[in-house]
């Protein structure tokens, strides 16, 4: 059994280290001997036929422009596996375009794959610096933004946490990212997921669950990573 993990358009979606969010899925499935692939996909690219785990990073305007209609194209793929309860990580411009649609700096619209019931509007000021949230499902997440886009939740729609330090969703509700089923969408960079082991654990405990095989993970010593969070999350602004 190999678990395979879904890496949405990593040429032109990979900023601040978001790269750093495969490695740390793919090392703490290792660390306790789970065997992980991982699926670049590109646009053109065939769909794989099977897909336990979904992520997709941020990039700039000019590179969402380049996949966006890809992605439309493999929409339907896509939200029949979030329909399914599949774990997915959506980071900045994937999560903007999982949405309705994007409204670019240059006043572009960009047509997004309706995943998720979001819509974004480029702001006038980006969005900048370290983040922290308080999340029900995950406590406190820590993060990098660097973002210009401001995103709405449709009413009902319930946001990965509540922005304690920084900016969020578009800097005026104190929300941030997105929870729907296992879809995870969010605005943290960093990469994300070195700094919250406990994310990392519900993508895989989910994929393992979702296959039918036993989930409840090896418990791992986390203490580099405790760090990292400590010190991203007592920086300044
Ligand atoms: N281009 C988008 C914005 O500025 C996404 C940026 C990102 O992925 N960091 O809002």
């Amino acid at each position: 059994m190999k678990l395979k993990i879904l890496h949405l358009y990593p040429k032109e979606m990979n900023l601040y280290g978001d790269r750093g969010n495969i490695l740390a899925i793919k090392r703490r499935c290792e660390w306790r001997g789970i065997d992980a692939e991982v699926i670049p996909y590109e646009p053109g690219d065939q769909f794989p036929k099977t897909v336990d785990i979904i992520f997709g990073g941020g990039g700039q305007d000019s590179g969402q422009n380049k996949i966006a209609e890809d992605l439309r194209s493999i929409s339907s793929n896509l939200k029949i596996l979030i329909e399914q309860g599949v774990p997915a990580l959506v980071v900045c411009g994937i999560y903007q375009l999982f949405g309705e649609y994007y409204i670019t700096h240059d006043n572009q619209k960009l047509q997004g794959s309706g995943i998720l019931k979001l819509h974004t509007i480029s702001g006038r000021e980006r969005q900048i610096g370290n983040i922290v949230l308080e999340s029900k499902d995950f406590s406190q997440i820590v993060g990098y933004e660097n973002h210009s886009g401001l995103t709405y939740l449709d009413d009902f729609e319930q946001p990965l946490g509540t922005v304690l330090k920084g900016f969020g969703n578009n800097g005026e509700d104190r929300s941030e990212g997105i929870i729907y089923k296992n879809c995870i969408g969010t605005y943290l960079h960093g990469p994300i997921l070195p700094k919250n082991p406990k994310l990392t654990d519900f993508l895989i405990k989910t994929a393992l669950k979702n296959r039918g095989l036993p989930s409840d993970l090896e418990k791992l010593d986390n203490d580099i990573e405790k760090r990292a969070r400590d010190t991203a999350s007592t920086r300044p602004r």
